[in-house]
């Protein structure tokens, strides 16, 4: 089996983790920043320096192509993002990336002749400091005019940050591509949990990347004087909401695992020592890998809410915020990464992953997986985020022969 350039990813790793350099460590690039600029030019300087071809789309996706001889060829596309949530850490995305950079120089530089056009993809703004993943959902056509006046930030400071990069809001509503172009994607990512470490194993390839749902639930009683009114007679809002929160943790432990819940935000009103309390807004999170488990979570949890609420004679007003459903993988993609990590005597499971990704993008409209190399105590989002270099070079050879599988086994 082919091998990358150890010391050239590495050093590539090295390289890139000075720009926006924090002092706790990590890494500061949130996307379309000055800094995500330099780190931009960076990655098109060094894939020049390799022979690949750049471009840039409309959404500011960034791609360095290794051309097949048959120049009607299809493309097999790999990679991840190069952005950073604020103070962040030097390897969530960077890892996928310069991955897959390194697998497209070791091809060129072996004698292979693969019948696909290789391309490496940076995507714009996988974070969400503007809107999450705009870029692969800009290259997948599913992001409208409406998507890109809602950003974080305002309007106003999105078309100043889009100009340093040469695009408008315009051109990213033109960036989709002709999936009849591509024959596949393969992400490889930190895992930013705890599983393979605690299973000493290498590779995780994932299967599912959960489905999210967001509501606002909405607990309502009656404001009173918190020492004058009896116990007996209270509408407290915020004893539905506690009962609420305890009895759908445990469901979901005990039922949906490995699904999770989260309420990750409380408001209270009126708000003060002496009052009971009239409102409870919980903002509620479910995720699960199975849609059809997901929507069996979503039924239980929003049943126990209300029953939760008459318990104390409560109204409760549920508002859905967003649903965004659960990513198969392409067991075609997932077959040939574990093939590759079995290859190179690298011990490997499947996983689920609980974070979103530009891979459940691409899977909407093309077969795609990505896989998992272990992160350091899970620890990610944070400049203490730490990936051991072999585990990176891991990375760069499953990805280069994931992508020698892909290409010499086109369905
Ligand atoms: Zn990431």
């Amino acid at each position: 089996m082919l091998n990358i350039n150890e010391q050239r990813l590495l050093s590539d790793l090295k390289e890139l983790s000075e720009i926006g350099k924090t002092s706790a460590g990590g890494v500061n690039r949130p996307a379309l920043s000055e800094l995500d600029v330099e780190t931009r030019n960076w990655f098109k300087t060094k894939a020049t320096e390799a022979g690949l071809t750049i471009d840039q789309d409309g959404a500011g996706n960034l791609t360095a192509t290794l051309p097949a001889n048959n120049p009607d060829a299809k493309v097999l596309l790999a990679g991840s993002h190069l952005d950073s949530v604020p103070n962040g850490g030097r390897f969530d995305g960077p890892v996928g990336v310069l991955s897959a950079l390194e697998s497209l120089r070791t091809i060129k530089e072996s004698d292979l002749d693969l019948p696909v056009h290789l391309r490496c993809i940076s995507f714009t703004d996988e974070e969400g400091s503007w809107s999450s993943l705009i870029g692969s959902r800009a290259f997948i056509g599913e992001i409208t005019a409406q998507d890109l006046t809602q950003v974080r930030g305002g309007v106003a400071a999105f078309d100043e940050a889009l100009a340093r990069i040469d695009c408008t809001r315009e051109t990213v509503l033109q960036a989709k591509c002709d999936p009849s172009d591509y024959v596949g994607f393969v992400e490889v990512h930190i895992e930013q949990g705890t599983r393979l470490e605690q299973q000493q194993l290498n590779i995780g390839v994932v299967d599912e990347i959960v489905g999210i749902q967001w509501y606002w639930l909405k607990f309502l009683g009656e404001a009173a004087h918190s020492g004058t009114m009896p116990m007996a007679d209270r509408k407290d809002a915020n004893w539905g909401a506690s009962l609420f929160v305890q009895r759908a943790k445990d469901i979901v432990k005990n039922d949906f695992f490995p699904g999770v819940l989260n309420c990750g935000q409380a408001q209270f009103k009126p708000g003060a020592f002496n009052i009971v309390p009239a409102e409870v807004e919980l903002a509620l999170e479910l995720r699960h890998g199975s849609k059809e488990k997901l929507d069996q979570m979503e039924q239980i949890i929003l049943d126990v809410a209300k029953s939760s609420a008459a318990e104390f004679e409560l109204d409760l007003e549920v508002k859905p915020v967003s649903k965004v459903p659960p990513a198969p993988m392409s067991e075609h993609v997932i077959s040939n990464i574990e093939k590759a990590a079995s290859g190179l005597g690298l011990s490997n499971t499947r996983l689920m992953s609980f974070a979103g990704h530009d891979t459940q993008s691409l899977s909407a409209i093309m077969p795609a997986s990505m896989f998992f190399v272990p992160s350091v105590n899970g620890i990610s989002h944070n400049p203490k985020e730490f990936t051991h270099e072999e585990d990176v070079v891991n990375a760069g050879n499953v990805m280069l022969n994931s992508l020698i599988n892909l290409a010499q086994n086109i369905t």
